[in-house]
């Protein structure tokens, strides 16, 4: 089982291919069936959410659910990532496209975690869940995430900044 692979080792824009695509920046026809793509995958996503949660120990319900149970599912999902994120120690730390193998661990893509919240926040409201204590919506998650998203970005070499900035503010590489 392997519900959040990415098709493709070494992007980190398999999900956010579709955000591309649904913004119009670039002319692809793949547009008119987009929303039913992110219902489907929206769909599956809640449905391995919630089979999560029922093989939890110990069982928990959703209206239970907390920020921090959603990181526990996030920890889970790991193991079947398949971005490398290289170690502080790792040689090619920082380098988008190393020339060689190394034995750093594989896991999530921050834009594949990223996407994947937003749509289980939508679907938990969607299902009769509470907004004011939807838990995909904590600020632990978010702030994980954005943690998260820091991490990969140092051990990758890559930007993940980059298409916001090109809107926002283009001569800015870095505001940390
Ligand atoms: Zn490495």
């Amino acid at each position: 089982m392997d519900p959040y692979s990415e098709s493709n080792n070494n992007s980190h824009q398999d999900f956010n291919s579709l955000t591309t695509v649904a913004s119009g920046s670039s002319s692809s026809p793949v547009a008119a069936s987009t929303p039913s793509r992110y219902e489907n995958q929206k769909r599956r996503d809640w449905n391995t959410f919630c089979q999560y949660l029922k093989n939890h120990h110990p069982p928990l319900l959703l209206s239970q659910c907390s920020g921090e149970n959603v990181l526990e599912f996030l920890y889970y999902l790991d193991q079947f990532g398949k971005t490398k994120v290289h170690t502080l120690i790792c040689p090619f730390y920082g380098h988008p496209n190393p020339p060689a193998p190394c034995p750093c661990p594989l896991r999530q893509a921050w834009g594949s975690l990223d996407a994947l919240i937003g749509r289980l926040r939508a679907a938990y409201e969607e299902n009769g869940g509470v907004p004011e204590v939807n838990p995909f919506g904590a600020r632990a998650v978010k702030l994980y995430l954005r943690e998260i998203r820091d991490l990969q970005s140092k051990a990758r070499g890559i930007s993940y900044e980059k298409k916001k900035r090109k809107r926002l503010a283009p001569q800015h590489e870095d505001d940390n």
